[in-house]
């Protein structure tokens, strides 16, 4: 199965993916992951992208649509992937839908989890994510990660500005696709806003795994 996550930065797609992942072995494909982790190494990629990602912007769709090209032709997406926080824009939709064609691949689902807006503020100024094994909890959790001991950090772009500013963009630039993926009859949506378990029975109820 091939699977877009959408919605709001904070809804929730990095929390269902890894449940999905652990469940059901899906091959998980993150840009926000894949561009933390090139401007930690500091690859030219990652150099880039530094300045949009601080600010809450969208790196631009050429590099972006390179980097999942690329991605894309590894062996290990050839049973299906779990796209997480691509496609944003309707340039980088429709630049997937080329891709999967030129590989003979459909795509099944694109799965909107839907939170409002406040809870999204909430929820992001208090997140904090594992250095060591990317585990996404909150400040609640203290310094220790729960899952491996690693240290838990508050990413750069989590302060209430750019959070706030992430929000925007989403609006603007990445709500549009849920109008595309409904046309398309492929727009499956769950409320986000309820314990992360719950939210995953209904994500798979709805993909029908
Ligand atoms: P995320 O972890 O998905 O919230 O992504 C963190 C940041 O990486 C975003 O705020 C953007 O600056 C950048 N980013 C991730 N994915 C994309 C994408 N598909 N297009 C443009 N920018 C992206």
């Amino acid at each position: 199965m091939n699977i877009v996550l959408l919605g709001a930065p904070g809804a929730g797609k990095g929390t269902q993916a890894a449940k999905l992942v652990e469940k059901y072995g899906m091959c998980h494909i993150s840009t926000g992951d894949i561009l933390r982790a090139a401007v930690k190494d500091q690859t030219p990629l990652g150099i880039k992208a530094k300045g949009f990602m601080d600010a809450g912007e969208l790196v631009p769709d050429d590099l972006i649509i390179d980097l999942m090209k690329e991605r894309m032709q590894q062996p290990d997406t050839e049973n299906g992937v779990l796209l997480d926080g691509f496609p944003r824009t309707t340039t980088q939709a429709v630049s997937l839908d080329s891709m999967l064609s030129e590989l003979g691949r459909p795509l099944n689902a694109a799965l909107l989890i839907n939170v409002e807006n406040e809870a999204i503020v909430k929820r992001l100024t208090s997140r904090r994510m594992c250095r060591e094994c990317g585990h996404i909890g909150s400040v609640k959790d203290g310094d220790t990660c729960p899952k491996c001991e690693g240290e838990m950090f508050q990413r750069d772009d989590d302060n209430e500005e750019t959070v706030r500013n992430r929000l925007d963009v989403y609006d603007k630039q990445t709500a549009p696709l849920i109008d595309y993926y409904r046309g398309k009859d492929l727009l499956l949506s769950v409320d986000g806003d309820r314990d992360p378990d719950v939210v995953f029975a209904d994500v798979v109820a709805l993909l029908d795994l």
